[in-house]
């Protein structure tokens, strides 16, 4: 009898969906009666929406759009890493959950890797801890430290997770502006007395996404010096360090004196390996903060599939001989990019780190018109940077993110803007 039913019911769901009108319908009463929470009501919005409705437009046109505006790197994952995956999916041991924390082979190669990348050593079982992808650690921090009405601070321009999840756990964000004056590190000392006495986080993020800048050892010292003083927890989210340029290698947070007393850094494999699907990070550093956190995980997620696990000890393994393939084809993108560039209107900093180039605006346009005025023109997508706050009015986010050809016809295309 259940069979008859659901062969009825789905023939029935066939007939409605097939009629559009019913759809529309059905959606509009959902949209009427659903009160969502405060949490999502309160959410900002979609800082791309008016972008990809114009993307969608001009494509529909026939227009060839080069877009520049992903994050996402275009490159495939280096095949080794691919065929560890295939492997490890048909073993019947990856099939069951996973350790909460992490595989600990992935744990020990997270530290064997530490060690030979940044001199910091670490202990596999308390100071280092799996994530489904950073950006799933970055969110679930804050239900580990922060209680309502606790401030977490926030750099701006930055990454939207970190005010966003810092809200849904009852936060208050304060913005920490980065200004091109003071190489786009946050200035500690304009923060008032009694907001860092309240403040329980402070999120870091260099490399910098967007502004592509590297941060200075000396900073991170002072950092460990002010959280100290003022009891912060240090989130340092460090995606981008094996994006660099012209040799420059970006340091750790952990590198510093006294950084484990005070914080973690964030990591993943997703830019590191062009493996944004695959959903592998890990937390690294002081244990009681890595507890927190795992509390949190271990009560929401199951841990990372076991294969991509195997997979993940495999790349950091060999981090020296894959990653400098991929650097060398960004190194390329962004030399080609920026002297095609020099016939145009922007002043670029070359920047050291990241696939990204924060570039300024030609005087009396606003980030959002210039790219306006790029795609229309020119059919170049780029991002605003006021879609990573206001403090990013006046700039442009150009990802590195597409073939070399590309990049230097969206170049031509500029040049002939003018
Ligand atoms: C890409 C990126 C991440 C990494 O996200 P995953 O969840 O590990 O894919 C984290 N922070 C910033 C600033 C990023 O740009």
């Amino acid at each position: 009898m259940y069979w008859d039913w659901s062969v009825r019911s789905y023939a029935s769901m066939l007939v409605r969906s097939e009629n559009p009108s019913v759809r529309e319908s059905e959606r509009t009463i959902v949209r009427t009666t659903m009160i969502y929470s405060k949490r999502i009501q309160n959410l900002p919005p979609y800082p791309f929406a008016e972008l990809d409705r114009k993307k969608q437009e001009f494509k529909a046109k026939g227009k060839n759009l080069i877009d520049l505006s992903i994050g996402d790197p275009d490159l495939p994952t280096p095949e080794p890493i691919v065929q560890c995956l295939q492997e490890a999916a048909a073993k019947g041991a990856n099939h069951r959950y996973p350790p909460y924390a992490g595989t600990t082979k992935l744990r020990e190669a997270v530290t064997r890797w530490y060690l030979r990348r940044f001199g910091v050593r670490l202990d596999p079982f308390s100071e280092v801890l799996i994530l489904i992808g950073s950006k799933e650690g970055i969110a679930n921090i804050h239900y580990a430290f922060v209680d309502p009405g606790d401030i977490v601070l926030v750099p701006t321009p930055g990454y939207p997770v970190y005010p966003v999840a810092t809200k849904f756990a009852g936060g208050i964000p304060y913005l920490m502006p980065l200004h091109k004056t003071n190489d786009f590190l946050p200035d500690l000392g304009i923060l008032p007395d009694n907001i860092a006495q309240k403040a329980k986080i402070m999120h870091l993020n260099y490399p910098n996404n967007p502004t592509a800048t590297a941060a200075p050892q000396t900073f991170f010292d002072g950092i460990v010096q002010y959280a100290k003083q003022h009891s912060i927890i240090v989130c340092h989210d460090a995606p981008y360090t094996e994006i660099y340029y012209d040799g420059h290698r970006p340091h750790s947070f952990l590198e510093s004196k006294g950084a484990k007393e005070v914080g973690i850094e964030f990591h993943s494999l997703s830019k590191t390996f062009n493996m944004t699907g695959w959903r592998l990070g890990f937390a690294v550093g002081n244990a009681d903060i890595i507890k927190g956190l795992s509390q949190i995980k271990m009560n929401v997620d199951s841990g990372q599939f076991g294969a991509v696990q195997e997979a993940g000890i495999l790349a950091l393994d060999h981090e020296e001989k894959l990653t400098p393939a991929i650097r060398h084809v960004y190194q390329e993108r962004r030399d080609v990019f920026i002297e095609a560039m020099k016939k145009t209107g922007f002043k670029i900093t070359p920047p050291k780190a990241t696939f990204y180039l924060w570039a300024e605006v030609p005087p009396g346009q606003t980030s959002a018109s210039c790219a306006n005025h790029l795609l229309e023109e020119a059919g170049v997508v780029v991002t605003p940077g006021t879609a990573f706050g206001e403090a990013g009015e006046g700039f442009i986010r150009i990802a590195l993110t597409a073939p070399k050809e590309k990049l230097e016809e969206a170049a031509e295309r500029l040049v002939s803007l003018l």
